[in-house]
């Protein structure tokens, strides 16, 4: 795979939780180089500082539902301003509703359409898988796992540190989680779609291969 720098087309994962847009974007973002924006992360990250922001974030996730479009839209425009994100960088989880998708469009213009990848994965299918994620505290690793002898405090594999459940990945969280999908973030597919930027993946499938689906149309289309 090459290295590639000013990459004018920001990179967006969209899809309902537990289709893989965090494993995904974090692998991406380390092959191409480019600062993986999570506004889940940065909304837990303001949670675990106890910021206002945090204390605000925290009920709102907790039960499942978006924070409210303003607060999302100030913390990521602040975020994208970062010098890092000069040279291209990818969201993931944002947007999630119609009206962070247009000020997003507002703030490219037309000539920096994002690469927009949909993964696609079965309900029942992101039902078990949130009933098996375990994120790392230290090092943000998302483990999937099914072991047949849970052992008594998880460890990551890749920096040793515990594993622990996301609190909003409890069942009945899960299940408002997929209706506010349904409801407001499922639209931005055709809205994707009518400006011809969306690709479809199949997200019911290994890491490396909905990986390879990514890079195959990325490496197409960035020569
Ligand atoms: P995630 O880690 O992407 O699953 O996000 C966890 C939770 O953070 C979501 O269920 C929402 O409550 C909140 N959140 C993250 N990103 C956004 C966003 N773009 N708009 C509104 N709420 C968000």
């Amino acid at each position: 795979m090459h290295h590639f720098f000013g990459l004018s087309r920001p990179i967006i994962f969209l899809g309902p939780p537990g289709s893989g847009k965090g494993t995904q974007a974090k692998r991406l973002a380390a092959a191409y180089h480019i600062p993986h924006i999570s506004t889940g992360d940065l909304l837990r990250e303001q949670i675990k500082q106890k910021t206002a922001l945090g204390q605000i974030a925290k009920g709102w996730i907790e039960a499942g539902q978006l924070v409210p479009d303003e607060l999302i839209i100030e913390m990521l425009l602040n975020r994208i301003q970062n010098e890092d994100c000069a040279a291209g960088y990818l969201l993931d989880g944002v947007p999630r509703t119609l009206v962070q998708a247009e000020v997003l469009t507002k703030e490219w213009g037309t000539a920096h359409l994002p690469f927009v990848f949909f993964l696609d994965v079965p309900t029942e299918v992101l039902v078990q898988r949130a009933e098996r994620r375990l994120v790392c505290t230290a090092c943000g690793m998302i483990d999937n796992q099914l072991v047949s002898e849970p052992q008594a405090q998880p460890t990551c594999k890749n920096c040793g540190a515990a594993l622990h459940r996301r609190p909003d990945d409890a069942p009945e969280v899960v299940l408002e989680r997929l209706k506010v999908y349904d409801q407001l973030t499922k639209p931005l597919l055709s809205y994707y779609e009518d400006l011809g930027v969306l690709v479809q993946c199949n997200g019911n499938q290994g890491v490396d291969q909905v990986f390879r689906q990514i890079t195959d149309v990325l490496e197409n289309k960035l020569d």
